[in-house]
């Protein structure tokens, strides 16, 4: 068993049950035994690949959206380009590439954060970016909000804990948690933690996204702000998800939720319906990752490099294209949304 996995489970035997928010979080973020803490999580070798990881068109693209973004801010001297949860810095290090060689006037005294709680992965952010100005933080209220502001994140709403309730009958539901048995962990109900929801789902699921949100928002109250971010989920009736979208993934495999327990990724679907309601008025999307960057220019982009390219690295970049765009892939299920607080920005991308 991994040795983050031992912990956890030693951890809940003597302090269990927890509700399934804290077993996230601490799966996902202990100091010592988290997942995003103290694993080398991303890529190839990695648990799973994102799409910055797969390939730089979708970095390429990103900065086009964050370059059209700042043109329609008035082409600010000075702004503050956020990004948050940057895993290996690869897209933050395609988007810089990119905006010197498109925009270079607006590269001149743009102040660039890092939000990232992550310590192993900031000292790899810190290696990718090592020849930038960077300042990195750890929470978002320390970015400086001073300047008009743009804010990119992918995959990182998903990873937020959730709660999950289980229903008991008349929309009546209890919270559910994990519970150690010898040596496996199982879900248990938290009799004490009740809920109700207009459902009659067995398992309704609530998530702290919405806190965080808030918070953001409230930072940026008097900023020119504009965010995108992008993140697998989907827009239901309810600002609660009618069923359990907890998953995890072990080299590339999805796996049990409870098997691996600091050893794997675990995420949830975000429920976007949510994310308006905390946020508010402002909001574009949820759109289809393929549509978005189709939207950006993909094909235009992607033609230009395989006309470049050898029929091996051909096949390569088509394989990767596949990955990002194909329904059935990451092209679907991924979602971009769009929020803008204090300005007028029209986001491209999102067909208005
Ligand atoms: N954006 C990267 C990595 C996605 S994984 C990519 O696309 O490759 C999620 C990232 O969010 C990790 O870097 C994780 O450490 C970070 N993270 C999760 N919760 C966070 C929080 N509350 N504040 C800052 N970073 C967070």
């Amino acid at each position: 068993m991994h040795k983050n996995s031992t912990n956890i489970l030693n951890y809940i035997k003597e302090n269990g049950p927890l509700s399934c928010a804290d077993f996230m979080q601490l799966c996902l973020y202990h100091p010592e035994f988290g997942y995003y803490t103290t694993t080398n999580l991303l890529g190839e070798q990695g648990d799973f690949i994102t799409a910055p990881e797969l390939t730089p068109v979708f970095g390429e693209l990103i900065c086009l959206w964050v370059v059209n973004t700042w043109e329609q801010l008035g082409c600010p001297a000075e702004w503050t380009l956020a990004e948050l949860g940057p895993g290996h810095g690869t897209l933050m290090s395609d988007v810089l590439r990119v905006c010197r060689k498109v925009a270079p006037s607006s590269m001149s005294c743009c102040s660039v954060a890092l939000v990232e709680t992550s310590p192993s992965l900031t000292k790899i952010q810190q290696q990718t970016l090592a020849e930038e100005n960077i300042e990195w933080v750890t929470d978002i209220n320390q970015v400086d909000n001073t300047w008009p502001t743009i804010v990119i994140g992918n995959e990182f709403l998903d990873a937020f804990p959730v709660q999950q309730w289980h229903h008991q009958g008349g929309g009546q539901y209890v919270e559910r948690g994990v519970m150690a048995d010898g040596n496996e962990l199982h879900f248990t109900l938290l009799k004490e933690s009740t809920a109700t929801f207009e459902s009659e789902a067995e398992i309704v699921e609530t998530s702290t996204t919405a806190d965080w949100l808030a918070q953001f928002k409230a930072h940026f109250a008097d900023t020119p702000l504009a965010s995108l971010f992008i993140d697998y989920g989907a827009a239901p009736k309810t600002p609660f998800t009618e069923k359990d979208t907890l998953q995890a993934i072990h080299q590339h495999q999805k796996v049990d939720a409870l098997a691996h327990p600091g050893a794997a990724d675990l995420t949830t679907q975000v429920n976007f319906t949510a994310v308006k309601e905390a946020l508010g008025d402002t909001c574009y999307g949820p759109m289809a990752q393929a549509v978005f960057l189709t939207n950006l220019g993909l094909p235009i982009r992607a033609a230009q490099i395989h006309a470049k390219l050898d029929d091996a690295g051909r096949q390569d970049l088509e394989q990767r294209l596949h990955r990002l765009m194909a329904l059935d892939e990451m092209g679907e299920l991924f979602k971009a949304f769009c929020y803008v607080q204090n300005c007028d920005v029209e986001p491209a991308g999102f067909g208005g």
